[in-house]
Order: C-alpha cells, then sequence, then structure tokens
C-alpha cells in the first residue's frame, strides 16, 4: 500500500498533516502575538493572551485531531479556538487539558494521555511518547515551569499563566508514512530508540545538551527526511519568509554531517511538502 501525506508549516512548531481526506494538526498556533521573546531584555511574561481570529481563519481549514506537545503560548493559545472551528480531537496531558477547559474547550473534545498510548484514529494512528521541554543557562531553567492536575483552573490571562505542564512527542503514521514530531531538544532517548520513522521534525541545538542532534538521529536511525520546526522569529508575520531565529541553519549542517543520507528539507512559512512511501 502507497501513501502520501502532505504537511504545511504555519509557523512556530505548528504543522498541518493532510492525507487522503484527513487532517491532524500539531500545536496549530498563528496568532503570533508580540511578547518580545525573540527580542534581547523585550519578553513581557504579562502579554496578555491573544487570539487573532482573522489569522485562525485564513490558516485553519479542517482537522480531525490536535496533538499538543506542550502548554506554553506559543503551542496552545489558539488550540480552543481551533478546536471550536474544526470540533477535532485533542490530545495533550492533564494541564494541557485542563488549561483548555478553563478557557472553554468542551471535555468531550478533550483525550488526556500522558506517553505510552497508540491510538487507532480513522486513517491514522498516533503513538504518544513522554518527552522533556528543553531549559536554558547554567540552571537549566524551564520557562513558565509547572503543572494544573486536579480542578480546573482559573482562566489563563497572561502567557505565564499557561505553563509548560509536562511535554509530549508523538509519531503519526498513514499508511507507510510516519512523521515523528519531537520539537523538542530534551528528547527521552531511551524511550525514542528503535523509532524509525519517514519524516523527523527537530529542534535546533541547544547547549544544554551535549550532541543532542547525532543522538537524535542514531536513536531514530537516521530518517529518511528531516524537518527543522520552531526556527523562525515566531512574533514575525507569517506572509513573510521565516527568520533564522533558533540555528536552522547549524542544524542542517549538524544533520548533513551526522546523517549524510537523510534529505534535509527545509520549509519556509505557509510552505508544502509531500512525502510518499
Ligand atoms: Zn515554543
Amino acid at each position: 500500500m502507497s501513501s502520501e501525506v502532505t504537511v504545511r508549516w504555519l509557523g512556530t512548531n505548528a504543522w498541518e498533516i493532510t492525507s487522503d481526506g484527513t487532517t491532524v494538526l500539531v500545536d496549530p498556533y498563528v496568532s503570533r502575538t508580540y511578547t518580545g521573546a525573540t527580542v534581547p531584555g523585550q519578553f513581557n511574561p504579562d502579554t496578555p493572551i491573544t487570539v487573532d481570529e482573522t489569522a485562525i481563519e485564513a490558516y485553519i481549514g479542517t482537522a480531525d485531531s490536535i496533538l499538543v506537545t506542550h502548554a506554553h503560548f506559543d503551542h496552545i493559545a489558539d488550540v480552543p479556538a481551533v478546536a471550536a472551528k474544526t470540533g477535532a480531537t485533542v490530545l495533550g496531558t492533564e494541564t494541557h487539558l485542563n488549561l483548555l477547559r478553563a478557557m472553554g474547550t468542551p471535555d468531550a473534545q478533550l483525550s488526556q494521555v500522558g506517553g505510552g498510548e497508540l491510538y487507532q484514529f480513522e486513517g491514522y494512528t498516533v503513538e504518544v511518547f513522554r518527552s522533556s521541554h528543553g531549559v536554558s543557562g547554567k540552571h537549566k531553567s524551564l520557562l513558565f515551569p509547572g503543572t494544573r492536575p486536579g480542578p480546573v483552573p482559573a482562566r489563563p490571562e497572561a502567557i505565564k499563566d499557561l505553563v509548560e505542564g509536562g511535554s509530549l512527542a508523538y509519531l503519526v503514521t498513514f499508511g507507510e508514512v510516519s512523521l515523528f514530531f519531537n520539537g523538542l531538544p530534551s528528547f527521552h532517548e531511551r524511550e525514542v530508540a528503535g523509532v524509525r520513522p519517514t519524516v523527523l521534525f527537530m529542534q535546533g541545538p541547544n547547549p544544554n545538551y551535549p550532541d543532542y542532534v547525532p543522538r537524535m538521529l542514531a536513536a531514530t536511525r537516521h530518517p529518511p527526511y528531516i524537518v527543522p520546526t520552531h526556527w523562525d522569529d515566531y512574533e514575525a508575520p507569517l506572509e513573510e519568509p521565516a527568520v533564522d531565529h533558533f540555528g536552522a541553519a547549524a542544524l542542517g549542517e549538524l544533520v548533513a554531517e551526522a546523517s549524510p543520507e537523510s534529505e534535509w528539507v527545509l520549509l519556509d512559512h505557509l510552505e508544502s511538502h509531500t512525502f510518499s512511501a
């Protein structure tokens, strides 16, 4: 059986995956609210959460499922609007889902996962992996750490209210084509070992993770295609070419070195690529 899967980059770690009339979205975030996050010294954690309905109208069509990797604003802030528009099933941790409940997403659409699940959907499967968010600085600091288990918390108002809430990676498989979304440098090597996706989505190198790129490529047995993700200035307009803010070029060089047989597929904002097997 041959399969064709088309991916389209919506900036940040936001991906639309379509195959045979089915659509899966990963971290659909298109509001690109200005927080100062990509300007040194300008980041404002009190920035109000705002949703750009026009962007959602323009860039989000239908969806069957939405996969949440973690609950930072640049991953989850638009999910309530996207879930409402599409009626899609949303996968995430208890904290991710509790934050979505607090922002008005109906319980009926929410599916709590923790890593280890393998689910059959109509036309594709989703396998969930535990992961960890990337850290920065010598004290290995995590942005907006925390969880919101138990009762539904107060509605998040500022971006700092969207705590990380655990991190997940996802293997999405349509027939012969599988795509591994591990947009975090802190992957769980021993759990990932042996997975061999057709397409691996990965982030640029981070000094806190020794040999991250060669280790990731070895753990996933040198996938045929590597796509860089979350490398743009995610506050700049999606209509403009992506600016390499988080080391896509550096990642490309390391991939070429560690995995010369893999094809490097660099997509710009709103560009698509079809993978077949
Ligand atoms: Zn992010």
